[in-house]
């Protein structure tokens, strides 16, 4: 088999396919997206004609994942961390549901939050829903991965995390590739009751999810991925999960680290590993990217002074690890470093030149003058970046879909004006239920939906809601006379300030729609 050469997010999507995949769902969101790009343009599922399309958010695309699995196929679901909150509802169940066809839910955290809005922890939703993980330490174990993830799915009916970090997600390596499995035919559960979570059956069910947890963590002993390597020096042990091995191994580029390492990348936590090393060791350092959720579960309520991490102050409690912070944790000399060129220079995030939402904020900036600042409840994507000099023309950003929801607050404490920012692929994946309440509550907002034909932020994946946006509008009750379009450009400044006067005026909801494409928008489709 050829070797390739794959981020850790298209190993993924690669190790999903040759493991039989039949379907791919997510919702794009930095470091996730790769991973289904990967398989929407991988000839093979191309041939092999794999469902790879977007979703409308990540709790659609959790359910859809749910319904291939039903159908006895094997399926995955990607998202970011913060997605997994919007999918958790669905998520949390699908623990009780169970897979009949093999499910991975692949959530890709970002400590540091280069891109995003916190550092949370997928871990710990797995914990809360008594779900097994998978955390590949390099590209291979992210190759090799989702073939032991979906043995273990149909084993024990129930999906598996993979989890992944932003480095991991975003850096190549070679990759060697195993046999490709057939997909599975369709079929239906066993058990045709399985997913019917009546709470008569959901007890059952969560009796017997707590009764596999011990089965869960046999399979952790035996598993490939928690492997324990002896050193001679035992006044230190080392636990290191996923990528934090590589981070430390790293540091013993002659594979020759004189401590006992416990490699972990697979949970629940293999516990006669983890007792052993606590034996033999005098101290342990837990090395963990994100949270310290392996830390704080050995250290129990009272605290251990032999581990040693994030808690008891060894290192940072935030942000992402590096090779750095894990040597000055161990208390290794500082290796030399290269002084950064002077070419690579800091570059503040901005809206690109010649941007469709310049024009829209300077309009509605003018439009606003009368009233000050302070009115602009904003969403998610590139025109949060109108938050910056010089446009300043946004006030608030929280998660998907909050823009209008925060405007129909605001607006029924009296606030006025009251106007949400949105783009048109964040309204397709959040915005249309807010709007359905702004109409049924009459509120008084202006809601603005910058249509630029495509989610840019995430790297130009098409948007559910495009071409439809004035046709759901109507559906959910906005008047029609109501729904405005301008063209955000400089020369229509004085038609467009005139446009956001007259719905700011108006009592009720409405709906001004800045269309334009994204400058980068034409570029990508050519490539498609
Ligand atoms: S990527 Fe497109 S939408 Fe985003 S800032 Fe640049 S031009 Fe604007």
């Amino acid at each position: 088999m050829k070797k390739l050469l794959l981020l850790g997010d298209e190993a993924i999507g690669q190790g999903a396919l040759d493991a039989g995949l039949s379907g791919a769902y997510g919702y794009p969101g930095t470091p996730s997206t790769e991973i289904v790009e990967y398989i929407q343009r991988n000839p093979e599922a191309i041939e092999r004609n794999v469902h790879r399309t977007w979703s409308a958010n990540e709790k659609t695309a959790m359910e859809e994942a749910l319904g291939m699995s039903y159908a006895g196929k094997r399926a995955i679901v990607t998202m970011k961390h913060v997605g997994l909150n919007v999918a958790a509802d669905a998520y949390m169940n699908s623990a009780l549901t169970g897979a009949n066809g093999g499910i991975i839910v692949a959530v890709a955290d970002d400590p540091s939050m280069h891109s995003s809005q916190n550092e949370q922890d997928s871990r710990f939703y797995a914990k809360f829903a008594l779900m097994p993980v998978l955390e590949p330490g390099d590209q291979q174990e992210a190759y090799d991965m989702p073939k032991l993830a979906y043995e273990i799915s149909e084993k024990y009916h129930l999906p598996v995390l993979m989890r992944i970090t932003t480095r991991l997600a975003h850096s190549r390596a070679g990759v060697e590739r195993n046999d490709v499995l057939k997909e599975n035919e369709n079929h239906m559960p066993e058990n045709k009751d399985q997913f019917m979570l009546l709470p008569a059956f959901a007890r059952k069910k969560y009796k017997h999810l707590l009764l596999i947890q011990n089965d869960l963590e046999q399979e952790s002993e035996k598993s490939p991925y928690n492997k324990y390597f002896d050193g001679k020096d035992r006044s230190r042990g080392i636990i290191a999960c996923g990528l934090a091995y590589n981070y430390l191994m790293e540091n013993f580029l002659d594979e020759n680290c004189p401590h006992p390492i416990l490699k972990i990348g697979q949970y629940p936590l293999p516990r006669s590993k983890v007792q052993r090393i606590m034996d033999e060791c005098e101290e342990v350092f837990i090395f963990e990217e994100g949270m310290p959720i392996v830390e704080e579960s050995l250290n129990g309520f009272l605290g251990n002074t032999k581990i040693h991490g994030r808690l008891d102050g060894t290192m940072d409690r935030d942000g992402e690890l590096n090779p750095k912070r894990v040597r000055e944790a161990l208390g290794l000399p500082e290796l030399p470093s290269r002084n950064i060129p002077k070419v690579v220079a800091g570059r503040p995030p901005a809206l690109c030149v010649g941007c469709p939402h310049i024009d829209t904020y300077k309009a509605l900036n003018d439009a606003l003058k009368e009233y000050g600042k302070g009115h602009v409840f904003s969403d998610i994507g590139c025109y949060t970046l109108g938050y910056l000099p010089p446009y300043q023309a946004i006030d608030t950003c929280v998660d998907m879909g909050a823009s209008i929801s925060m405007a129909v607050g605001a607006a029924d404490a009296g606030f006025f004006p009251s106007i949400a920012a949105i783009g048109d692929s964040t309204f397709g994946h959040s915005g249309m239920t807010p709007l359905l309440d702004a109409v049924i509550s009459q509120s008084n907002i202006v809601v603005v939906i910058m249509d630029n034909d495509i989610t840019a932020m995430t790297g130009m994946q098409d948007s559910q809601a495009n071409g439809r946006i004035e046709e759901i509008c109507i559906g959910v009750g906005v008047e029609k006379e109501h729904i405005r379009v301008i063209n955000p450009l400089s020369k229509q400044h004085e038609e467009n300030v005139k446009v956001f006067k007259e719905e700011i005026a108006y009592n009720g909801v409405s709906v001004v729609i800045p269309r334009r494409p994204c400058i980068h928008v034409y570029a990508k489709k050519k490539k498609k």
